[in-house]
Parts: structure tokens; C-alpha cells; sequence
């Protein structure tokens, strides 16, 4: 065989590995796809005229939240709902707040209940069950001053307020979130402001909640120009749901604020292809084009988005639109989101079926957070099969076993 046959040869052999991804990609639905506009554009004019809304109030943030859907009757006309499915909402009503977006609301797949949006969206029976745990993530312990989270030497998160434009119901920081809306005061935050800059350490600050897009242009820009005016503060993150749940809040001018304080990074959280909508990809862009980087930080959700032809589709589509996947993170244990929890073997088989199968950037770190406030710690397929002074035996992509010299030799070709 001459070398461009065994070339080709390998490219057929290579093509195998793609079908069933191929195959599988033709079930997910994907927010930008033709059958989920023509949806879209029905639930859409079903919710306006429900809330008597228009055109232009539906692409209004302010109207978008103001507007959260808290109702039962108003969800029952929207969706088809069981009676068992609508006493159970209203059980879970009682224990824990829930309250859609319009936009988010029409996402939803009105007759499917295990539709991946109303599974993030809509309470079900099963947050009922006490298993887990309240305080996972130990924030307790590991607040320095203000409304700060400190777990790392160089960087930390200023929690700036715990709104949410909805209550995702896979919500790590449930605790926090559930009970009421509620902006840090401004002591705390000045508090937090004087502890970053008196700690000549830290050089990268999250704005985080909760959700600091629920907050008004004024305020964050203040709290911005404050923490830029921060000498040894060299990048600023956002981290916001706002770009899934309701991408109307990044409107020019607030793209226009972020502008002015670079380096800005955002960090969003898309969980599932149908996520990523006309709607969705028009925010991303915005702030893309105006030179702040996007990543995408997934939550690993049972029934959602446990599915390694999914995980891949959703980061081909977040790279599309210029958003580029940075964690995967394991669902922790948190009392009320016991039934989105998967296994670590669940991650891992994903991470496994990203490697090599698709762009390097389509791939980011799957992350458990360690108990007791540890810190995030990488899960990955093993590579390295067995190590020695002289080598290490590695595994590629494909399964191959080869011996690799670990430490640096002499090459005479
Ligand atoms: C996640 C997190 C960060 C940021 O971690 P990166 O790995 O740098 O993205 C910083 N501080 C705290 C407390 C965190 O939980
Ligand atoms: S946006 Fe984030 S903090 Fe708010 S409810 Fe959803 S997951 Fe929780």
C-alpha cells in the first residue's frame, strides 16, 4: 500500500468512531434548530398574550423578571401538567421558591416532562427527599471578610448578592438562594473591597451570587471601577446564568460598561443544547465582540445532561458561539437535588469520550469540589498506566498501550 492508501485507510477507520454521535445528534434537539423555533414561536405568543405583554417588553430584562412566572395556574396553561405534577409543585412550593422566566418558560417542550428545561425549571416531587447535605461547599468556614469566599491564594469570589433571575432547581447553593431576594448591604461590600485591597495576593476577583446580572448597570459598574481601581487586581470574572435563563439583560449598554474596565471575563452556565438559542448566541456575541471572553461552566445533571453525545453536541454549540467550555462540575449532595445526582464513573465516562474524539477545545476539566471547602480537584480517565524512573506507559485516545521515555534521552535519528 503507498502511504496516501493507508492514510485513507485510517481516515475510514477514523470515521467509525464519529457514527454514533452522528447518530445520536439527530435526537437532541438543539435550540437553534428549525422544529425548536417553530415551538419557541408558539409558547412564545402564548405567554405574551397570557401576560399581556409585547414584542418589545418580551426583549426587556426588566420586564422578563418582573414577569417570572410564580404561578401555578398560569404554569398549568403554558405546560401540559398531571394533577400529580401540579400537587406536587405546589408541595414543593411551600418548602422552596421557584419562579421561571417568560423566556425561559418557552424553551420548554409543553408535553414532554422529562424536557431537559423543565427538568432545570419546574419543581418536582422528588426535591422532597431530605438526603444530602445543607452546606457542601463549607462557605461558612472560608469567608475572610464581607461577602467573600476565599479558598485559594491568588483569587477569590465577592458574593454581591443572592437574586437569581429563576431558581434553577439543581441550585448548589440552594441554602442561599431559596429563601429571599437579598443584596449585600454596602458595609459588606466595602468590607470585601478594603480586604482585597489590603491583600496584595489576590489578582483575580469573581463577582459572583446568586446571580450579580439581577442588579442594576449603576451598581455594578460602581462595584467594577472600585475593584479595577485595584492596582494589583489584574482580572475581573462575572460569573452570571443570565445568558441561558434571560440573555435579554446583556443590552449594549451594559456590554458598553464591561467595555471600559478590561480585561472582563464572563463565565455562564449552559447545561444542555436546547439552551442555546437565537436568543442566547445574540447575548454571547455582543459580549464577545466587545472583547470579553466567555467559558462555560456545566453542572453534570442526571436526566439532563448525563450523556456523553450530549455533552459533546452542547460544546460544539457553545463554541459556535465563541463560548468555550472551561468546567464540568460533579453535582454535590445538596439536600433537594439528590435525584440530578450521577456518579464520578458517570463524568469520567464522559470526559473519556471527549478526548480525542473531539477539538481540544471542546473539552473542559470535570470537577469535584472537595469536601470541607478543599478546593476544586480534576477527575480524569487514566492515562498513565504505569510510571518508572525510566518510563511511562500511557494510554492514548484510542486504547493503545505505548511506552514513552520519562525522562529526556538523546535522540540520534
Ligand atoms: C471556583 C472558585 C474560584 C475560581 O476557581 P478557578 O479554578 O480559578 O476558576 C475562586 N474562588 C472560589 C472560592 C471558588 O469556589
Ligand atoms: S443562577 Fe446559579 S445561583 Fe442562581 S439558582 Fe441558578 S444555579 Fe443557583
Amino acid at each position: 500500500m503507498t502511504s496516501r492508501e493507508v492514510s485513507l485507510k485510517r481516515a475510514e477507520e477514523l470515521n467509525k468512531y464519529n457514527e454514533p454521535f452522528e447518530n445520536a445528534k439527530k435526537n437532541i434537539i438543539r435550540g437553534t434548530s428549525y422544529a425548536f423555533r417553530v415551538r419557541y414561536a408558539v409558547q412564545k405568543e402564548k405567554i405574551m398574550a397570557m401576560l399581556g405583554g409585547t414584542d418589545d417588553e418580551w426583549d426587556s430584562w426588566t420586564w422578563q423578571i418582573k414577569h417570572r412566572t410564580e404561578d401555578l395556574d398560569l404554569l398549568s396553561e403554558v405546560l401540559h401538567l398531571t394533577s400529580g405534577e401540579r400537587e406536587a409543585i405546589k408541595k414543593v412550593g411551600e418548602k422552596y421558591r421557584w419562579a421561571i422566566t417568560p423566556y425561559y418558560l418557552a424553551l420548554i417542550d409543553p408535553e414532554n416532562p422529562r424536557d431537559p428545561v423543565r427538568l432545570m425549571s419546574v419543581p418536582s416531587v422528588e426535591e422532597l427527599d431530605e438526603s444530602g447535605v445543607s452546606d457542601p461547599m463549607d462557605e461558612e468556614h472560608t469567608n475572610p471578610a464581607g461577602v467573600i469566599t476565599q479558598r485559594y491564594p491568588d483569587r477569590l469570589i465577592i458574593n454581591v448578592t443572592n437574586a437569581c433571575a429563576m431558581f434553577c432547581r439543581h441550585c448548589q447553593r440552594r441554602r442561599k438562594i431559596s429563601g429571599y431576594d437579598s443584596d449585600s448591604s454596602a458595609k459588606e461590600i466595602m468590607d470585601s473591597i478594603q480586604y482585597i485591597r489590603e491583600n496584595k495576593h489576590i489578582r483575580d476577583v469573581l463577582i459572583t451570587g446568586g446571580d450579580p446580572l439581577t442588579l442594576r448597570n449603576g451598581f455594578l459598574e460602581d462595584l467594577i471601577a472600585e475593584i479595577r481601581s485595584i492596582n494589583h487586581v489584574e482580572i475581573i470574572r462575572i460569573g452570571t446564568r443570565t445568558l441561558v435563563t434571560m440573555p435579554q439583560r446583556i443590552t449594549p449598554a451594559f456590554v458598553d460598561i464591561l467595555q471600559k474596565y478590561a480585561p472582563i471575563y464572563i463565565n455562564t452556565q449552559f447545561n444542555h443544547p436546547q439552551e442555546i438559542t437565537r436568543e442566547s448566541v445574540a447575548a454571547c456575541n455582543r459580549l464577545s465582540n466587545a472583547g470579553i471572553p466567555l467559558g462555560n461552566q456545566m453542572v453534570l445533571l442526571k436526566g439532563v445532561n448525563d450523556d456523553k453525545h450530549i455533552v459533546r453536541l452542547l460544546n460544539h454549540e457553545l463554541l459556535k458561539a465563541r463560548v468555550r467550555p472551561y468546567y464540568i462540575f460533579h453535582a454535590k449532595q445538596v439536600i433537594g437535588t439528590a435525584h440530578f445526582g450521577t456518579s464520578i464513573d458517570d463524568g469520567i465516562e464522559i470526559m473519556e469520550h471527549l478526548r480525542g474524539y473531539t477539538s481540544g477545545m471542546a473539552i473542559p476539566t470535570y470537577i469535584v469540589n472537595a469536601p470541607g471547602g478543599g478546593g476544586k480537584t480534576p477527575m480524569q480517565p487514566q492515562y498513565i498506566m504505569d510510571k518508572n524512573e525510566d518510563f511511562v506507559t500511557l494510554r492514548t485516545w484510542e486504547g493503545k498501550i505505548v511506552k514513552y521515555p520519562n525522562n529526556p534521552v538523546c535522540h540520534h535519528d
